[in-house]
């Protein structure tokens, strides 16, 4: 989110010195400052990449990112305008508002929207400096210059409505079903060859009214292009397209820091881009995707109302918290996987509560994690980390799902789609292809959910009508409390000083 910051700030805010005159500070110390934020914005990145340095990271994102608006202020054209302070002041109180109010599980709705707004600015933005007079530019300057509004706004009004749609989808506003027009990709490649030509009118256009209307056209199919690229992709592939428009916003602000000659701004927008893109491609890998089908929104299509609509696939066999502590403590390896369910009810403090109980009792607890769980990447390596859970009893789904047959009991807690095995066995289902959480070859597999209800992706479970499975019905917090009510203080050895009750 670093480029929200800058790309909102307004357009004078950024602007190169020379139009300004005298300078409050030494412009040298400003880009000295830069130079410092940008380095922070690295060691910031190096930090997130592991958990037990993501703290240390966050601080310095965020030292760097106020070092960078202390510095944009002193800019010039800032230093005393009351129209930049206010919309500092406005969009600060309202980013603090908005960021206190929201809940951890509309975290992934947040970060859509914001991008959206990335998206936004950089259109805008574009469309300033096109209009901006104040800068007489001829020859290749002229037209770099050019290449770089149409690219910036380009990337810009896809990024905006894509990540608007992309709000919408996870806020459960729009349907997460694939949209399939029919030719979709034939009209993709027009929008396409049309937006070059456009391009073209636009860098060789002789007046401002003469090149406004290729640059207008362009932004209206980009803006029509965004929704289109993201409802047509389906359900379970929803996180490539989170982390793919987080990538189109680290572009946009990139080239709206070329429009602006803003050098941080580039690097901020390039660190985003192309970390952004790293994440597309882990994301596909953890469900066996291609980036490219992903995109074209192909995967899961023809068959999205495949095993989809809940149907009966015979009965499942429930079970009360009471008989579930019983299981557990006669279990000595027990595995749980987090969902989205979890994070919904928020049971990730009894659920930790629960391991250090078991622990402490000499079993073996561990988390199991898959990759896309919950609605944002690394959503339950949060909440576990907020639970403070320790770090060493997390893994992830390759270095846990070959020892899942090893498992006493798996208890599965609002998860669904990252355990379904229509994945592995059903090449018709949505899913078909994604490497999932093999918990069915556990002992015993609990699943703590409310009813019989699909997943995000829709698809029913055949987990639950397996021979070893019971359902655990009713919210997960709920159900895990009962659990922990159940167990009592366990022995060492896990005999309970409490009888259960079963
Ligand atoms: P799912 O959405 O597949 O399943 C969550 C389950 O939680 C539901 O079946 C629901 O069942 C249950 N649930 C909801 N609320 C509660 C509650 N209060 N108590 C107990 N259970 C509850 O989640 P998964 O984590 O298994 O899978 C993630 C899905 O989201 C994948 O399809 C993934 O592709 C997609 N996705 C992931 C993103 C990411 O970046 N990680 C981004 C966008 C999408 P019930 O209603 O019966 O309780």
């Amino acid at each position: 989110m670093l480029q929200s910051i800058f790309c909102g700030l307004p357009l004078a805010a950024l602007e190169t010195v020379e139009a300004a005159g005298e300078s409050w500070v030494s412009m040298n110390l400003i880009m000295a400052a830069y130079l410092v934020s940008g380095i922070l914005f690295l060691l910031s990145l190096g930090g997130l990449s592991s958990q037990e340095s993501a703290k240390r990271g966050a601080v310095f994102g965020i030292v760097g990112m106020a070092l960078a608006i202390v510095a944009t202020f002193y800019l010039p054209q800032v230093g005393g305008s009351p129209l930049a302070i206010g919309m500092m002041v406005v969009g600060g109180a309202i980013g603090l508002v908005l960021a206190k109010r929201v809940e951890m599980t509309a975290m992934p709705q947040l970060v859509a929207i914001l991008h959206s707004f990335v998206g936004l600015a950089a259109v805008l933005i574009g469309f300033a400096s096109y209009l901006d007079s104040s800068h007489v530019l001829v020859g290749t300057e002229r037209t770099v210059h050019y290449i770089e509004i149409f690219l910036g706004v380009l990337i810009g009004a896809v990024t905006f409505t894509g990540s608007v749609i992309a709000y919408g989808k996870l806020d459960g506003k729009i349907g997460s079903s694939p949209l399939i027009l029919p030719g979709r990709h034939l009209l993709n490649l027009g929008i396409g060859l049309v937006c070059i030509w456009l391009g073209v009118m636009f860098v060789g256009s002789e007046t401002l009214a003469e090149g406004m209307w290729p640059l207008l056209g362009m932004t209206v199919l980009a803006l029509v292009f965004g929704v289109h690229m993201v409802m047509a992709i389906g359900g379970a592939d929803m996180p490539v397209v989170i982390s793919m428009l987080n990538s189109y916003s680290g572009w946009a602000a990139s080239a709206t820091g070329f429009m602006l000659h803003n050098d941080l701004l580039i690097i901020t927008g390039a660190l985003v881009g192309s970390s952004g893109a790293i994440l597309s491609i882990i994301m596909c890998q953890a469900m066996n995707r291609s980036f490219i089908s992903v995109i074209m929104g192909g995967f899961g299509t023809q068959s999205a109302s495949a095993g989809g609509g809940g149907e009966d696939q015979g009965e499942v066999q429930a079970i009360t918290a009471e008989e579930t502590a019983e299981l557990i403590r006669q279990a000595k390896t027990i595995v749980v996987v987090p969902g989205y369910g979890m994070a919904v009810s928020h049971a990730q403090h009894p659920v930790s509560e629960l391991a250090k109980r078991l622990r402490a009792a000499g079993k073996t607890f561990q988390f199991a994690i898959h990759p896309v769980a919950g609605r944002m990447p690394g959503h339950m390596n949060v909440l576990l980390a907020e639970a403070k859970v320790p770090y060493d009893i997390v893994l992830e789904m390759d270095e846990i799902n070959d020892d899942l047959p090893e498992a006493d009991v798996v208890i599965v807690i609002g998860a669904n789609d990252i355990v379904n095995p229509s994945a592995l066995e059903e090449p018709d289902s949505p899913i078909a292809g994604m490497p999932v959480l093999e918990v069915w070859k556990a002992g015993t597999v609990i699943v703590s959910k409310r009813s019989m209800a699909t997943g995000y992706a829709g698809v029913q479970n055949p987990l639950f009508f397996k021979e070893n499975t019971r359902m655990l019905f009713g919210d997960a917090k709920a159900s895990v409390d009962g659990i922990l009510a159940a167990l009592g203080e366990l022995a060492p050895h896990g005999k309970s000083k409490q009888t259960a009750g079963v």
